[in-house]
């Protein structure tokens, strides 16, 4: 399991393991929580209380400090995972719905041709359909664009990069995702 860490606005800055987020706890970094505590680490003896130190992890934390704000500005980086879960892992050009290791990053506007390699110019193809686009533009090849790309939100992409999401870590991240986005699907 793993836990979402806020800033103490409530952006989100990471998923972390229960441990990591055990010793913000331990540091009293943690300002407030979200939901049920999901899991109990249990420390060391104290000698003064002869009692075992116990921490309840919650799944979603906001840390105590400052509040970056340039993290808030940039756009999420762009990985071929993410890329992925963004599209659905659907073709955009023949719309199958492939395994993660028969899809690729196609380039709408060629890289070759001065295309950016940014999520605006990013979709996701199955392999036959980018080797028959080539490096080509999409009215060239004549194959158009079953659905558009756009650039995922900061709680998007946390979305994108998660492994095991909770309900309510979910539902926190989807009551700030636009309602234009594929996620909601
Ligand atoms: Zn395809």
């Amino acid at each position: 399991m793993d836990v979402l860490q806020l800033d103490v606005s409530g952006r989100p800055q990471a998923w972390i393991t229960t441990r990591e987020a055990a010793v913000i706890y331990a540091s009293d970094g943690v300002a407030w929580t979200l939901g049920d505590p999901c899991q109990v680490l249990r420390g060391g003896w104290q000698r003064i209380t002869g009692r075992q130190s116990r921490i309840e992890v919650h799944s979603i934390i906001a840390v105590r400090g400052a509040v970056p704000s340039r993290a808030w500005r940039q756009a999420p980086a762009l990985t071929n995972a993410k890329l992925f879960v963004r599209d659905r892992f659907i073709c955009a050009y023949c719309g199958h719905r492939c395994l993660p290791e028969d899809l690729t990053r196609e380039h709408i506007h060629p890289t070759s041709r001065g295309g950016q390699d940014t999520w605006m110019n990013c979709i996701t193809a199955c392999r036959p359909c980018n080797g028959r686009k080539g490096s080509r533009l999409p009215e060239e090849a004549r194959m158009s664009l079953l659905y558009l790309p756009y650039v995922p939100s900061l709680h998007e992409d946390m979305i994108l990069r998660g492994r095991r999401i909770l309900a309510d870590q979910m539902e926190f991240l989807l009551a700030s995702v636009p309602r234009s986005s594929r996620l909601h699907g």
